[in-house]
């Protein structure tokens, strides 16, 4: 299991998918992702089998790929049952040369450029999900020209505050995403959608957000969008058969956050939306989520060595380790909180609290702040836990440091599925 379950060997050495993190930084060298590849295709499969148990007919989740994408995570995707949630063209190209089935795929984003749609049409994606009234038109225009006809989503902004847990009347709908709701901007949207004649509306899609730790904000998200559906339907005849309803499953990232119950929550949506349909005697759409986080976040753990170790007196200890925000931009970005620990000493009493630094050249380059953890030494492996998501896959090149290769492991033993990039890489677009 993850992070907080970390087990270590006899030797109290920490482990990571049954390997010895020591070993695995031997092998491959620091920084370096590790992924326990169980873990995720055990999340993969958590939602596929909930979704098939609690949810209409025809319901399937699909994995946001820019939580970490790469061609390996996109096989396991497949190999799960899930689709894709792509959000780029890079994305897409991705998931295609994975192997991915086009027509499992969901194809986001607020700003889609009329290459990427034609990219994507021409490419045979099943759904894409229109941001607005300009990208329906563009849809239409670029299938007109291809000669098909393209199932799309619409999607709508619910207005919704998944963490009030309050339906809030201008903050949420103010957003750079989707077609608001409650401005009646929703219904004109799907208006105008149904009668473009190269589109083909499927149904709509929200997201309300991330980290979302129960099932509440997904029952309202439900009765909220069971509602719009009702009105589109008396308004224009039209009855969805597809409802998206995005991501946003929480995972814990430190020991004082709670800890999500994935299937919990997955059973009380389901049931939910199963008693709004069936009060509103609506045939039940098939219902597609988009979970990311949730499926790698605490799957993935990066291991550093830790090259100085410098206590201010009166201030901080720092930690210098050899990688930071050009792989894990969070703490800098959002402040995200992360726990840590020496790797050989896992298991013993964290009686330090420090500040794991970067290399940048940047004061800002920090991974945490008041981070508890074993007294570190210099040529110490620190593991930093659940950074499977937006780490690999917000990575930069600042300072020109290579991004980190990933590292799966399964049954004990690791494999690389992205290698580390070399100084060559760095170089390859300079002319
Ligand atoms: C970011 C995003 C997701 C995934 O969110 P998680 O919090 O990683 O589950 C899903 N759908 C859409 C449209 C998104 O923007």
């Amino acid at each position: 299991m993850g992070y907080p379950d970390l087990t270590v060997n006899g030797a109290g050495h920490l482990l990571l998918g049954g390997a010895d993190a020591l070993d695995l930084a031997a092998e491959y060298g620091t920084p370096l992702y590790v992924l326990d590849e169980e873990l995720v295709r055990a999340r993969m499969g958590l939602y596929a089998a909930a979704m098939r148990e609690y949810f209409p007919a025809g319901s399937r989740p699909l994995y946001a790929s820019k939580a970490l994408c790469c061609k390996e995570l996109c096989r396991w995707a497949g190999q799960e049952g899930l689709g894709l949630d792509v959000v780029s063209a890079g994305e897409l190209y991705t998931t295609l040369a994975a192997g991915a089935d086009p027509e499992s795929l969901c194809f986001h984003g607020n700003a889609k450029t009329e290459d990427a749609v034609r990219y994507a049409v021409e490419s045979g994606v099943g759904l894409i999900a229109a941001d607005g009234t300009q990208e329906l038109e563009r849809i239409d225009r670029v299938a007109a020209a291809l000669g098909v006809r393209q199932k799309v989503l619409l999607r709508v902004t619910p207005d919704i505050d998944p963490h009030t847990f309050k339906a809030v009347n201008t903050g949420v709908v103010d957003v750079k995403f989707g077609v608001p709701i409650p401005t009646g901007q929703a219904l004109e949207a799907a208006k105008l959608a149904l009668g473009l004649e190269h589109i083909s509306l499927e149904g709509f899609h929200c997201h309300i957000g991330s980290q979302v730790f129960d099932a509440g904000p997904f029952r309202l998200e439900a009765e909220v969008m069971a509602a719009f559906l009702g009105q589109v339907r008396r308004e224009t005849g039209f009855i969805a058969r597809t409802l998206n309803l995005g991501g946003g499953f929480a995972v814990a990232y430190t020991p004082e956050d709670p800890r999500p119950d994935l299937a919990g929550m997955l059973r009380d949506t389901g049931r939910r939306l199963g008693e709004l349909f069936a009060g509103m005697e609506y045939p039940a759409p098939a219902i597609l989520l988009e979970p990311g986080r949730s499926i790698v976040g605490d799957a993935g753990t990066t291991l550093y060595t830790v090259q100085n170790v410098k206590s201010v007196p009166g201030g901080s200890t720092y930690v210098a380790l050899d990688g930071g925000m050009t792989d894990n931009p969070r703490y800098a970005l959002y402040g995200a909180r992360y726990a840590a620990a020496v790797a050989d000493r896992a298991g013993q009493p964290k009686d330090a609290a420090v500040t794991l630094a970067g290399c940048c050249c940047e004061s800002g380059d920090l991974i945490g702040e008041n981070v508890p953890l074993q007294r570190p030494r210099a040529g110490d492996t620190v593991a930093v836990f659940v950074t499977g998501a937006y780490n690999y896959s917000m990575a930069s090149n600042y300072n020109r440091v290579p991004r980190p290769p990933i590292a799966a492991v399964r049954g004990g033993t690791g494999r690389l599925i992205v290698r580390r990039e070399t100084p060559e890489d760095l170089i390859r677009y300079d002319l």
